[in-house]
C-alpha cells in the first residue's frame, strides 16, 4: 500500500495507466544499481530517484572537479574535490527523502559487482569505461539481470539495453567484441556536448523505469545511436554471436 504522502508526490505518474498505483509500488519495492554518476548518471539518478525507485545504489570513484560541471549536473562549485557517489547521495536524498540511497565511492570492478549485482534487479551502466563496460556486461549476465548502457562522445550517443533474466538476451560482447575494442577516448580526452549526455541519459532513466514497470522496451537488444547535430535516432537490431567470449553457443563446453 501506497502512503498518502507517496500519493501525492508520484500523483502526475500514477495517473498514467501505464503505471497507476501498482506500477507505482513496483517503482517503491526496486533496487537499482548506477555505475557512475557523471554526465549520464547524472540525470539517470535524479529521475530514478524523483520517480520514486525505492532503493538506489551509486557506484563512483572519482572526486567533483571544476571540468565536470558543464554537464555533470548532480553537483555545483561547493562540491569541489569531494567524491561523487557520496554527493550525489545527499543530493537524491535531499530531492526525495522517501527512498533509500547507498553510496559506493569506489571504481565498480568485476569482484565487487559480483558480489552486489545480485541483491538488485536491475543496473545501469554511466561509466566512460571500457573495461567496466565488460565487467558489467559479464557479471549482469552471470547473475541474470537487466542492464541499460549508453555511452556519449561528442555529439554522438549509444543507448542499448539487455534484459539478462529472460531467456537468450545477446550481449555487448556480441555487438562489440572485445578483443576488437581498443579504450575509446573518454570524456576528458575527446570532449562531450552536455545536453547531449542528458537526452541519453534520460532515456537510460525511461528504459529502466519501463523494465521495472514490465513495459515493453524499444532498446533491448537494440542499438540506438543518437546523433546530437541532426537528431536523428536510428535503432540497429543486434544479433548474438556464437563465437561471443561470455554468452556465445560455441564457447560452452
Ligand atoms: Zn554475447
Amino acid at each position: 500500500m501506497l502512503s498518502r504522502k507517496e500519493l501525492q508526490r508520484y500523483s502526475r505518474q500514477i495517473m498514467l495507466p501505464q503505471v497507476g498505483e501498482v506500477g507505482q509500488q513496483k517503482l517503491s519495492a526496486a533496487r537499482v544499481m548506477v555505475v557512475g554518476l557523471g554526465g549520464l548518471g547524472s540525470p539517470v539518478a535524479l529521475y530514478l530517484a524523483a520517480a520514486g525507485v525505492g532503493e538506489l545504489h551509486l557506484v563512483d570513484g572519482d572526486k567533483v572537479e571544476v571540468s565536470n560541471l558543464q554537464r555533470q549536473i548532480l553537483y555545483k562549485v561547493n562540491h569541489r574535490e569531494k567524491p561523487k557517489a557520496e554527493v550525489a547521495a545527499r543530493q537524491l536524498t535531499a530531492a526525495n527523502p522517501e527512498i533509500r540511497v547507498h553510496a559506493h565511492p569506489h571504481m565498480a570492478n568485476q569482484n565487487w559487482l559480483r558480489k552486489r549485482v545480485a541483491e538488485v534487479d536491475l543496473l545501469l551502466d554511466c561509466t566512460d569505461n571500457l573495461e567496466t563496460r565488460y565487467s558489467i556486461n559479464q557479471v549482469c549476465r552471470e547473475v541474470g539481470r537487466p542492464v541499460v548502457m549508453a555511452s556519449v562522445r561528442g555529439f554522438s550517443g549509444q543507448l542499448i539495453s539487455f534484459d539478462f533474466s529472460t531467456s537468450r538476451s545477446p550481449c555487448y560482447a556480441c555487438l562489440f567484441p572485445p578483443r576488437q575494442q581498443r579504450e575509446p577516448l573518454n570524456c576528458a580526452g575527446a570532449g562531450v556536448i552536455g545536453p547531449a549526455l542528458g537526452v541519453i541519459g534520460s532515456m537510460q532513466a525511461l528504459e529502466a523505469l519501463k523494465l521495472l514497470l514490465g513495459l515493453p522496451v524499444a532498446s533491448l537488444a537494440r542499438l540506438h545511436l543518437f546523433e546530437a547535430e541532426t537528431l536523428e535516432l536510428r535503432p540497429l537490431q543486434v544479433q548474438g554471436n556464437n563465437d561471443c567470449p561470455v554468452c556465445g553457443q560455441n564457447q560452452r563446453s
